[in-house]
């Protein structure tokens, strides 16, 4: 079975975490620092906190944003759930937009006809790796005094007109799951451009107190005091040695993610029954995911039918994603429902996403294509 994504562990990965294993720190130490500086000097942000998890890093986004009980957060329906529960987290509504019917990303005009005086956030989620429209997203935000967040799970070395992901909102999220760009095994970062937002993301990080061990035991001191209500949101230094190992790989994987993309849409655009993805000229896309639409009633059949051949020819094909405003949770306690977000909701019906990882051989990508094109004509 060639899977959808899958990480990448060289000898020099294995290394860094064994290393970890026989020093002083497991978690809490240095490599979590030096983890969250390369991080933030490789996306260009003023400061980084790691977390235990991509949902995580938003749950302490949007803390940090100062999203809080009875506020509305616009999320697009296009994303994986999580990216509206870390509202619901806070006690605040997620409200969803539609996404654009080509490039399903959010939707600026919907979002804007979205904001009520209880609006405090919009959240962009860079699909499959493609950024959204940062310019007019910011500007919207500017003139409505909400904060921008970026969920960047997909999109961590992308960039929208030279500006890398990561600088291009108040406060961005990555996640580093293994079919991430890079991998701590679980693991997040927030990183943002405000000292203020990085400071109350930290607190909110380790429950609410203002100093962490090390720090304590630096200046030969014990007293602490908690602040504010916060959570046990650390990553160890084992996984941020991983992480910092990956991330000195990220250009080299990114660039092979594109020149797999690229060979698949010079092979599939002239398929019967799948159309691409719109690709903006002015985005660095970071292709996290491959994703096509299965034209309903093509020669292909429809995109569940699709999927089960494809699936018996050993290929790891996925869905991303059910809209989130589909899932019984939300129609349950949310009350909403079919009809909310149509785009979102027809693209739902025909997305397929085919195996995208660094570590696939030219004769995977090959053997993707061939059985793609014996499965549709
Ligand atoms: C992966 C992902 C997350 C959550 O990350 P975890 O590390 O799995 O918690 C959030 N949002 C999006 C869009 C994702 O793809």
């Amino acid at each position: 079975m060639i899977p959808y994504g899958r990480q990448s562990i060289d000898e020099d990965d294995i290394k860094a975490v064994v290393d970890v294993l026989r020093s002083d720190w497991l978690t809490t130490g240095p490599a979590v620092e030096a983890f969250e500086k390369a991080v933030a000097s490789r996306v260009g942000a003023s400061g980084a906190v790691a977390v235990s998890n991509g949902t995580a890093a938003l749950h302490v986004a949007y803390y940090a944003a100062g999203i809080g009980p009875g506020d509305e957060v616009i999320v697009p329906a296009m994303t994986f759930a999580a990216t509206a529960n870390a509202a619901l987290y806070l006690g605040a509504r997620p409200v969803f937009a539609d996404v654009g019917a080509n490039d399903l990303l959010i939707d600026v005009e919907a979002t804007e006809s979205l904001i009520t005086p209880r609006t405090r956030a919009i959240v962009a989620v860079d699909y499959a790796g493609q950024p959204c429209d940062y310019a007019a997203l910011a500007a919207l935000c500017r003139r409505r005094g909400l904060k921008l967040i970026a969920d960047a799970a997909h999109s961590l070395g992308g960039a929208y007109k030279g500006t890398p992901v990561g600088a291009l909102a108040d406060i961005t999220t990555f996640s580093f799951h293994p079919v991430k760009h890079i991998t701590t095994a679980e693991g997040g970062m927030v990183v943002a451009m405000d000292p203020v937002a990085m400071t109350r993301a930290k607190v909110f990080r380790s429950h609410g107190i203002t100093t962490d061990h090390r720090q304590r035991e630096r200046q030969q001191k014990w007293f602490y005091e908690m602040q504010e209500l916060g959570f046990n949101y650390r990553l160890s230094d084992i996984q941020c040695a991983l992480g910092l190992s990956q991330l000195r790989k990220l250009d080299g994987w990114i660039e092979r993610r594109r020149a797999i993309a690229g060979r698949y849409d010079e092979a599939f655009a002239s398929l019967p029954g799948i159309k691409l993805l719109q690709r903006h000229a002015d985005r660095g896309h970071a292709y996290h995911l491959y994703v096509v639409r299965v034209k309903k009633g093509g020669r292909a059949g429809d995109r569940d039918q699709l999927f089960t051949r494809l699936r018996e020819k050993g290929l790891g094909v996925n869905v991303h994603y059910i809209p989130v405003h589909l899932h019984p949770y939300y129609r349950r306690e949310q009350g909403t429902g079919p009809g909310l977000c149509p785009v979102a909701e027809a693209a739902y019906e025909e997305l397929l996403t085919l195996p995208l990882y660094p570590s696939m051989t030219d004769g995977q990508v090959e053997q993707v294509i061939d059985i793609m094109r014996a499965s549709l004509v």
